[in-house]
């Protein structure tokens, strides 16, 4: 019987590139996305195209009921979920005295709440089945704080500590939960950077290269057939942090 993955935020970027990689190691891929529909029918018809079934379904994961839904959807069809991987997230760059509350609800409700909840829903089937690998995606600011970007960071230490606790809540279900913490990964959020700051970050990377989507895909799929490692922050970026 396949495993059953759920990802989410896979409409682009990095949960994109995990959601072609399962899919290709024959595991049974939901790609959750919220606006990016285009997106995510284009993946759905790429994986057609090497004869591969993806389901693709929307639900905003900051909301409560949408996570209700989609959850439901996915046990009534696939009757089990053995991977679980919180990758949606947005990015915000202001001065820390400049950020609102409206901010900080968008940005920790998109990449904390919402781990929290889509955990919490999947978790009943996960325990029940005594099987789940769970895997948060955090980002180094979350281990070493990042100027102007306070509240991404302050989501993203909130995440590794998420990951830290429920790993010794959930051993005994042999259930494992890490979190993967990228550096920088040319995808979609980084667009702000210029070709120019991106040159003077790489000059500050030993492996002298920034990271791409499979990069951080490896590193799922290795997590993903491991069963010893659990509880850990493992971080992908060329050296930049160490
Ligand atoms: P991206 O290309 O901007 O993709 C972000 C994804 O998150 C999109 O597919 C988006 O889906 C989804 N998303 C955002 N809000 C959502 C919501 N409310 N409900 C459902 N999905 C939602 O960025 P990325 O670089 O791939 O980022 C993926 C993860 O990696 C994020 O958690 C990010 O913080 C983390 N990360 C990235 C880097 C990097 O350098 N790229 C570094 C460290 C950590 P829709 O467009 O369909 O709404």
């Amino acid at each position: 019987m396949k495993k059953v993955a759920i990802i989410t935020g896979a409409s682009q970027g990095i949960g994109r590139q995990i959601a072609i990689t399962l899919a290709e190691q024959g595991i049974q891929v939901i790609a959750n996305y919220n606006k990016s529909e285009k997106e995510a029918i284009k993946l759905k018809e790429q994986m057609k195209e090497q004869n591969i079934e993806i389901d693709i379904i929307k639900a905003d994961v900051t909301s409560r009921n949408e996570v209700k839904k989609m959850i439901k959807y996915v046990l009534e069809k696939y009757k089990k979920i053995d991977i679980l991987i919180n990758n949606a997230g947005i990015s915000e760059y202001k001065m820390f005295i400049d950020e609102t509350d409206e901010d900080w609800n968008r940005v920790i409700n998109t990449n904390l709440y919402s781990a929290f909840i889509v955990t919490q829903e999947v978790l009943p089937n996960m325990i029940h089945n005594k099987n789940g690998c769970i895997i948060n995606i955090s980002s180094i600011w979350g281990i070493v704080g990042a100027s102007l970007e306070v509240l991404y960071s302050i989501s993203k230490a909130g995440l590794d500590a998420m990951t830290k606790a429920l790993a010794k809540e959930l051993g005994p279900s042999n259930i494992r939960i890490n979190s993967i913490a990228p550096g920088f990964i040319k995808t979609k959020i980084n667009e702000k950077f210029s070709e120019k700051e991106i040159e003077s970050i790489t000059q500050e990377i030993p492996l002298e290269r920034i990271g791409n989507t499979e990069d951080i895909a490896k590193c799922v799929n290795w997590l993903i057939e491991d069963n010893y490692t659990t509880g850990q922050v493992i971080s992908i970026n060329g050296g930049w942090v160490i």
